[in-house]
Formats: structure tokens, C-alpha cells, sequence
């Protein structure tokens, strides 16, 4: 057994929770890797919303999914994840977030704090009970550690009698390996 770096044991999470016809969300769809992950997971009777800022992501993310017959059950939004509640209203099990900047693309489009803690909070509205919402926190860019710092502490607050919240991160590694952020509903 390995112990799983951030990237990889949010997929096991995910796939330990999400069940063929359900809904989730990627929140920051990027080239399409956890997109592309959930919408195998969720099945022909499931439902994957995507949303990114980013035109260029959505456009390459289409047509990965295109590509590989999965785009019938995938809807990717141009629009900012701050906007969730306009245009999901079915209970989901699942979403989940890469923060930070997409490699290879402008450094400067980052996800900040406001925005990412207000979608944050419409997936949790969203959630069902044991439902699981996935933060892959970057955070070595400039405006990362901000972020970091309002997403952690947001999370530490959440009421336990509902949600359980969940750190995990290699603490011996160099250049800030990313943390995994990882919230459980257990009750309504
Ligand atoms: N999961 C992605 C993948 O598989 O490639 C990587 C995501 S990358 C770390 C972060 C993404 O968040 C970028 O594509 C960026 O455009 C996007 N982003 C930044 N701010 C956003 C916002 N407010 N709403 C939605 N996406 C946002």
C-alpha cells in the first residue's frame, strides 16, 4: 500500500461515493481530469455540471469528453463556479474543486476566496447526507495562501453535528504539496 498524494485519493474518495445515476459537480473543469473521472462514474443515468471561467478549459474539456462518448452526460458551463445556484437545483453527491490556476495557461485566472467559498457553500445546500464536497487546495501561487487560509478556516467552522471535515496533506515535501479538503454531510 501507498499513501496517495492529494490528486489521486480525492479520485478514491470520489469513487467510493458516487453511485451510477447520480449528480455532481466539477467546479473548476480545467483540461477535464475529474470531469472526465465523474462522468465515468456517474453512467449514462447520471448527470456531471461543469463550470469553469475559462472559455479555452470548456472548449478542450468538450471535446475530450466528446471524444470519449461522455459528453451526453456532462453539461460545462463558461460561467463562474459563484454561479452553481443558477444552474443546479437537483440534489448531487459529489463535487469537486482544484484551486489555484490551470498549468499551462494564464497564471494570472486563479480562483479566489469569495468566489470559491460562496460555491463552496451552494454544494453543501445542494449535498445529500454522506454526500462528499472535495477541495484540491494549491496554494504556492501568489494569492494561494489566502486562499488557503479562508477556505481551511471556513471548513474548520462547520457545524459537527452535521458535516465531517476532513485534512490531509504530506507534511515533509517541499513546494507546498497541495491539501486535500474533503466535507461529509451526515445529516440534513
Ligand atoms: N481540475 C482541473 C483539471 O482537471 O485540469 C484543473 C483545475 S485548475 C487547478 C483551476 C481552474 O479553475 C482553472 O481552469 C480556472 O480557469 C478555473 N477557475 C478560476 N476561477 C474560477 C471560478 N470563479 N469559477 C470556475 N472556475 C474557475
Amino acid at each position: 500500500m501507498k499513501i496517495e498524494p492529494s490528486v489521486k485519493y480525492s479520485h478514491t474518495i470520489l469513487s467510493q461515493v458516487i453511485k451510477p445515476g447520480d449528480n455532481v459537480i466539477d467546479a473548476t473543469v480545467g483540461k477535464g481530469n475529474d470531469t472526465e473521472f465523474m462522468a465515468n462514474l456517474v453512467g449514462n443515468h447520471g448527470h456531471v455540471y461543469g463550470f469553469d471561467l475559462q472559455e479555452e478549459a470548456i472548449k478542450y474539456t468538450k471535446k475530450r469528453l466528446t471524444d470519449k462518448s461522455l459528453i451526453n452526460n456532462v453539461d460545462l458551463f463558461n460561467t463562474g463556479h459563484e454561479n452553481i445556484h443558477s444552474y443546479v437545483d437537483k440534489p448531487i453527491s459529489a463535487a469537486i474543486f482544484n484551486l489555484g490556476y490551470l498549468p499551462g495557461s494564464d497564471k494570472n485566472i486563479i480562483t479566489k476566496p469569495e468566489t470559491t467559498l460562496s460555491a463552496l457553500q451552494d454544494c453543501l445546500n445542494l449535498l445529500s447526507v454522506n454526500g462528499i464536497v472535495i477541495a484540491v487546495i494549491y496554494y504556492g501561487h501568489d494569492g494561494g495562501k489566502e486562499e488557503k487560509n479562508a477556505v481551511l478556516d471556513w471548513a474548520k467552522k462547520l457545524d459537527q453535528k452535521k458535516y465531517t471535515s476532513l485534512q490531509y496533506q504530506f507534511i515533509n515535501q517541499i513546494h507546498c504539496p497541495p491539501i486535500l479538503l474533503a466535507i461529509q454531510k451526515k445529516s440534513n
